[in-house]
């Protein structure tokens, strides 16, 4: 996906609309949110898929001046959109090699150490004197990150780098009744007392509705900057960022007991007028949304009304049943996502979580960027 270069509208199968100005807009209420904790921007993954620069440029000026990233290759290019005056922290910790810690130093990145392998490469390199570093806790996760006693007991082999974070991160913050992020908390606040000096960061987006509000001095909002839904099952609170947008191709009539689509799963129960679009599973359209005769798939918005797929996705294609929606014909606009049928909703019939469905986001889309 990445590394293609950009496609021009008038060859591109379906465009899609980055609203820019939401994207600030839910930096902001993520922000008034949070306060007076400051309020971090996660753009990792170019930026959940919306592009990195676009996203980090628009945050930058709308007043957030921290930034996280999971890569040194998207620090570098937070660094080069944002000013001297932004912070950007790399989540994956440090991987060895003399260039690589270089580019820390070159690009002014603040590593996450979350290893005694990180903090001997960080406190040997030199660099750690100079660069800030945070340090990330885990408290429950068991995947990155120093274990709540270890880095007690190196508390000494700490004071031989710079630091100015302690960090950790949420398991199910999503699920406000999940018993462990009281635990995770209770462990958090432990280190914090050890390391009082530090500024303490542990919320996502989910974790900014919790009913602890666990905000400490920094949140690091993600996925809800990006329109997706932090409150699960209840109503996303967040502005709708993303519309995929593309036109009907073809349109065809069958009759009841027709199929669609390959290896015949799903046949017409009625006469059925179908759409056919020009976005496939290589498309970054879950082949999971595939509507069979046993389970219902994705759904698209046409003429104001929520059509079903039909069939398989294809890789370049999917087949809509349009009989309800009135007048469609080649050219109709269809949309796959909008303010109505979001990440989430998509996300939810494919069996994945929006950020997927973001993260996979296609190359081959025409971009849009609106406001910013
Ligand atoms: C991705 C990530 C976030 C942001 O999470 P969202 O759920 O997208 O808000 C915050 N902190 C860490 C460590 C992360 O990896």
């Amino acid at each position: 996906m990445a590394g293609l270069a950009p496609i021009d509208r008038a060859k591109a199968q379906a465009e899609l609309i980055i609203d820019l100005d939401a994207l600030v807009a839910n930096w902001r209420l993520l922000a008034a949110r949070s306060a007076p904790a400051r309020c971090a921007a996660v753009v990792k993954a170019d930026a959940y898929g919306i592009g990195t620069e676009q996203a980090a440029r628009s945050l930058f000026h709308a007043g957030c001046k921290i930034f996280f990233v999971a890569h040194v290759s998207e620090g570098v290019r937070v660094r080069a959109v944002t000013g001297a005056e932004a912070e950007i922290y790399v989540l994956n910790g440090l991987l060895s090699g003399v260039e690589r810690l270089q580019s820390y130093l070159s690009y002014g990145l603040k590593p996450v150490l979350g290893s005694l392998h990180d903090l001997q490469l960080w406190s040997g390199s030199g660099i750690g004197a100079s660069v800030p570093a945070a340090l990330h806790v885990d408290t429950g996760m068991n995947r990155l990150g120093f274990g709540v006693d270890e880095l007690l007991s190196l508390a000494g082999m700490v004071q031989t780098v710079r630091v100015d974070l302690l960090m950790s991160h949420f398991v199910s913050s999503e699920l406000p009744k999940d018993g462990l992020n009281d635990q995770q908390i209770a462990r958090f606040e432990k280190l914090r007392s050890a390391f009082p000096a530090l500024a303490a960061s542990m919320a996502n987006s989910s974790a900014l509705f919790l009913p602890q509000q666990p905000f400490f001095d920094l949140v690091r909002p993600g996925y809800a900057l990006y329109g997706g839904n932090p409150t699960p099952g209840s109503k996303n609170p967040m502005r709708s960022v993303v519309t995929l947008r593309t036109p009907v191709l073809q349109i065809r009539e069958i009759k009841a007991g027709e199929s669609v689509g390959y290896n015949v799963q799903w046949t017409a129960k009625r006469k059925t007028k179908l759409a056919t679009i020009g976005v496939g599973y290589a498309d970054g359209m879950p082949r999971n949304l595939m509507a069979t005769d046993q389970r219902a798939g994705g759904e698209a918005v046409v003429n104001d009304k929520l059509c079903p797929f039909a069939g398989r996705v294809s890789m370049d294609l999917t087949v809509l049943d349009v009989t309800d929606a009135g007048d469609v014909r080649p050219g109709t606009m269809v949309e796959l996502l909008n303010a109505r049928w979001g990440v989430d909703e998509m996300a939810e019939r494919a069996g994945t979580i929006g950020y997927e469905i973001l993260t996979n986001l296609s190359r081959r889309y025409h971009r849009i960027y609106k406001g910013g």
